[in-house]
């Protein structure tokens, strides 16, 4: 039997996964993880299935942060990039939700270096004036499987690291970290900003990569000007003003997303009943 605080802590979590679904931000693969509020050194994690069918206890693990592994025996196979989330809650303490997704407006932002992903509309000043992008393919080791899959401790530690900070930060000062050729990894604080922020990631990447091509067709016939550095991005004021006012209205859209994905029939919540 699980406490009220954790039902309604997984009723969310399964409606984040909706949401995400619905957005595009995740499709049959990628994952959502949410530190136990009651037990710190676990966390809750679906188990091997598309996040949109996703739908009760049944669906959900616990897991320990120290090894990805779970806490009790009968849980269900985790997904085989669990290290992304154990690592990341591992070394920053703060950070309570692990998103992770293959978007293709964010594989594509993360194998084009100089198109960097920045901010480009209000909604998306999380993502900082320099998102780094994780390269595993630098990382690997003649017996990897170098699928560009994050397969174990090693591998999640070196890509929690790129979200910054030294290694006794409670919190990184990068929230998303791109991963290239794959997708992106992105921490929050709850499960409604990590869906914000996936939203609102591929949302930035759509419209920075509509702006980019205007201006080069808007250009064309003129003097060449420097790749990637022709249109308008948030500055250092606007990005931190921007995320000040953005972080505190999450629950405008968080509801209508919710009534989105809950008058759905794709989508089943038997935790979300009312
Ligand atoms: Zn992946």
């Amino acid at each position: 039997m699980i406490s009220a605080n954790i039902t309604s802590l997984l009723a969310t979590y399964i409606d984040a996964l909706h949401i995400l679904h619905h957005h595009g931000v995740l499709d049959g693969y990628g994952h959502l993880s949410v530190r136990h509020p009651d037990n710190p050194p676990t966390f809750f994690m679906m188990r091997q299935v598309a996040p949109a069918l996703v739908s009760g206890l049944d669906d959900i693990g616990e897991y320990r942060v120290s090894d990805a592994e779970p806490v009790h025996p009968d849980t269900p196979a985790a997904p085989i990039e669990r290290f992304i989330h154990s690592e990341l809650l591992k070394r920053y303490s703060d950070v309570n939700v692990v998103l992770h997704g293959h978007p293709n407006e964010l594989i594509a932002c993360s194998i084009a270096p100089e198109a960097r992903l920045k901010p480009v509309i209000h909604m998306a000043p999380f993502l900082g004036s320099n998102v780094p992008i994780f390269d595993i393919a630098a990382l690997y080791q003649p017996s990897d499987t170098q699928d560009f899959l994050v397969r174990n401790q090693r591998l999640g530690a070196a890509l929690a690291a790129e979200f910054g900070g030294s290694s006794d930060s409670p919190y990184p000062p990068h929230n998303l970290v791109l991963m290239a050729s794959h997708g992106f990894a992105a921490v929050a604080r709850d499960i409604k900003l990590a869906t914000y922020m996936g939203v609102y990631a591929v949302a930035n990447a759509r419209v920075q990569s509509q702006a980019l091509q205007l201006q080069q067709v808007a250009g064309m016939g003129h003097a060449p000007r420097a790749a990637g550095d022709d249109i308008v991005y948030l500055d250092e004021r606007q990005i931190r003003d921007s995320w000040e006012t953005e972080i505190r209205t999450v629950e405008k859209p968080w509801g209508f997303w919710v009534r989105e994905v809950r008058v759905d029939p794709l989508y089943v919540n038997e935790l979300g009943r009312e």
